[in-house]
């Protein structure tokens, strides 16, 4: 996996003396993740989610991606300190208000995404972006019931965020083009490299990998090969960082389904018919490594070196 940290921000930060506050919506996997990024990339960040134990776990998980970077030598100390300090947490959109940029990187559920996105209309500044983080549901949608639609884009980050170098845009039906251009000035100044997609469902990226994890799936169903065999095939035998079922565990499972859902609500292809295994391992709440068990069972994380501040 590439490990894209970004370059040191501060050196090419154009943001300088005035710093850009940026309001992630949604404390788990990939909201940890992109508030560690915002913070690395010298913007003030306000991670928020709807309780206070969400939002502690997401502020832990900061921590432990900064931890990890410091350990790959992407990230000096001082910098892990000033990231975390940098960022503060929220419950509720209220303070969504003072934010430039707002990423929502809730749960992949179009009704859930089109209420936030209603009452981020009203809770942001005028001016601000609305991106969404969604892995598979179209933006158009996802924008369908606000005022001004025209202002909603696509900014899909990769996980794990700090180490994956690639943000694909995409732009709705209706975004306009000078969101789309802050869009990408965003994502490059976080040390991304930015490819586009049309709108529709799973964009390039979720509609390749999902039919991946999702026939794997169904291997192991149908007992082609052991769990273990599947993914060292896909290791050894196509050079991939790591198996589809490792992946899937480490996207989410309950994730990967509801991107199958799309995908199949999208097409109607039975390419994306969701194998009944993973749908049985998601209503058992074994929903991969931020469980503890998924396809594999992972042991719990080590605490970060320090507690991260609180806010
Ligand atoms: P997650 O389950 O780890 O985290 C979702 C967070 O959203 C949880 O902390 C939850 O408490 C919070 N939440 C729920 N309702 C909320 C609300 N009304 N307001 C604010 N927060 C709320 O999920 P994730 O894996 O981080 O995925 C988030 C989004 O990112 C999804 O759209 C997903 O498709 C997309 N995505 C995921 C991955 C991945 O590998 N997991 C990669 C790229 C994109």
């Amino acid at each position: 996996m590439a490990d894209a940290v970004g370059a040191s921000p501060a050196e090419s930060d154009p943001r300088s003396s005035v710093r850009t506050r940026v309001f992630v919506v949604g404390a788990g996997i990939m909201g940890s993740g992109i508030a560690a990024q915002c913070a690395l990339g010298g913007y003030d960040v306000t991670l928020e989610d709807v309780s206070e134990e969400f939002v502690e776990k997401g502020r832990t998980n900061v921590a432990r991606a900064l931890d990890s970077a410091v350990k790959r030598g992407k990230v000096g100390a001082f910098d892990r300190t000033r990231a975390l300090e940098a960022i503060d947490t929220a419950i509720g959109l209220r303070r969504a208000d003072s934010a430039r940029f707002i990423i929502e990187a809730a749960p992949e559920d179009l009704a859930l995404k089109q209420r936030l996105f209603a009452e981020l209309e009203a809770a942001a500044s005028p001016t601000a972006i609305l991106a969404t983080n969604t892995s598979s549901l179209p933006v158009t949608s996802i924008a369908s019931k606000l005022t001004d639609p025209g202002r909603v884009v696509g900014i899909h980050f990769f996980n794990p965020v700090l180490q994956m170098e690639l943000v694909e845009l995409i732009p709705g039906l209706r975004t306009r083009p000078e969101v789309v251009e802050e869009a990408t000035r965003f994502a490059t100044s976080l040390g991304k490299s930015v490819v586009t997609s049309r709108d529709t469902p799973g964009f390039v990226t979720t509609r390749a990998v999902a039919v991946l994890i999702n026939e794997a799936v169904w291997m192991l169903y149908e007992g082609t090969a052991t769990k273990e065999d599947i993914d060292t095939s896909y290791r050894l035998g196509f050079h991939h960082p790591m198996g589809p079922l490792e992946l899937a565990d480490l996207v989410g499972l309950d994730t990967a389904l509801s991107i199958l859902d799309v995908l199949w609500d999208g097409f109607h292809d039975p390419k994306y018919r969701a194998c009944p295994l993973l749908r049985s391992l998601v209503a058992a709440g074994r929903l991969g490594r931020k469980t503890g068990e998924g396809f594999f069972t992972y042991p719990a994380p080590d605490p970060p070196t320090s507690a991260p501040p609180r806010s």
